[in-house]
């Protein structure tokens, strides 16, 4: 079985996600020939991922036009065959992957959180479906390539290799399409610790009731050494920046401890938080939806709640 891993990568450092592929593949082939395909990254990381082929093209994420980096993508596979195309979850992959998929009629499956190897050897690919409500399994008859976009923390980090192995360079295609250029990228970041690389996250939602609600939990995550997060009607409330939202879509997280005040636990806020290892929930109504997800429960007001763990934390230390 042949497979290749499409990376995207604007640091030294590879986004975990990068990784998380390598274990996918492992679920079901620990024979599989994986070739690695990186755009931007550092060569010497590149070297050392757990393939048995690696291409570097030297490109600058924040600039390039995504339409060349779909051309080099679509000539390389005009060169080469394989069973399986893998992305990980980030903005390019969230372009390139549909589309070199409708390019080369190849079949697609985004958000795969799991897969299964049947008895005859057959795979299943599992992924969220109506809003995290259900999840859909999907059987693909292999006559061709298929793609697939592997969801955020649903698999181990594989760990680099300790020997490096060679790395290829390839040229960036020319931009030639005259349908769109990218002008200006500009990104917003979350001040403080990252959402997606905190170990503890606090969020809140509309039962916060206000724009001062986030002042308690910026003060608790504060304490606590975490991160902000909220839900979508706190963010269109504009009690807070988009760049904090968590859910479908907004931030994918997976800390060790998410603490939200506050939120219902609409499928959609699930969606980005299920992957958390402990929820702790605070909610007026007993039979809030976030409760069923929660490994505590408490049922009281949020800004009241959030004032006491405060002043319990501030005693304590
Ligand atoms: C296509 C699509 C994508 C979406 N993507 C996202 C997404 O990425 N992220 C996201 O979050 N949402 C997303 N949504 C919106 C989602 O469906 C919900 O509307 C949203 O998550 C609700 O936010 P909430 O829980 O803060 O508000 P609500 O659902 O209104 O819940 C507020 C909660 O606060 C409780 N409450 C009220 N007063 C208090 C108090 N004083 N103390 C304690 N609790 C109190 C209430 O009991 C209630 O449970 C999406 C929706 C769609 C259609």
């Amino acid at each position: 079985m042949k497979i290749l891993c499409v990376t995207f990568n604007d640091s030294e450092v590879f986004d975990d996600s990068c990784l998380e592929i390598f274990s996918f593949i492992e679920n079901f082939n620990k024979e599989a020939q994986i070739t690695s395909l990186n755009f931007g990254g550092d060569k010497n990381q590149i070297s050392k991922l757990p393939s048995d082929e690696n291409f570097y093209v030297d490109s600058n994420l924040e600039s390039v036009n995504p339409t060349q980096i779909l051309d080099t993508l679509d000539n390389f596979l005009d060169n080469n065959d394989f069973d399986y195309i893998l992305f990980q979850k980030d903005d390019l992959s969230n372009y390139v992957a549909p589309s070199i998929s409708f390019r080369k009629n190849y079949p697609y499956l985004p958000d795969i959180k799991a897969v299964r190897v049947e008895e005859n050897g057959n795979l299943k690919f599992i992924r969220p479906i109506h809003g995290e409500a259900a999840e859909g399994v999907y059987s693909i008859s292999k006559s061709k390539s298929l793609v697939l976009k592997i969801r955020k923390s649903s698999f181990e980090k594989k760990a680099l290799i300790e020997k490096s192995r060679d790395v290829k360079e390839l040229l960036i295609s020319e931009p030639n399409s005259k349908s769109f250029k990218i002008v200006e990228t500009n990104k917003s970041k979350p001040e403080g610790i990252q959402l997606d690389e905190a170990d503890i996250v606090v969020s809140g939602g509309r039962g916060l009731g206000g724009k001062e609600g986030f002042d308690g939990i910026r003060e608790l995550a504060g304490i606590l050494n975490g991160a902000v997060g909220a839900s979508r009607a706190a963010v269109e409330s504009e009690w807070i920046e988009p760049g904090n939202l968590v859910g479908l879509t907004g931030k994918w997280i997976s800390p060790t401890l998410y603490m939200t005040f506050g939120i219902s636990g609409a499928s959609q806020h699930l969606a980005g938080c299920s992957n958390s290892k402990n929820i702790v929930s605070v909610n007026t109504d007993p039979d809030a939806s976030i409760f069923n997800h929660s490994r505590f429960g408490v049922v009281a007001d949020c800004n009241e709640f959030i004032k006491e763990i405060i002043e319990e934390l501030k005693n304590s230390n």
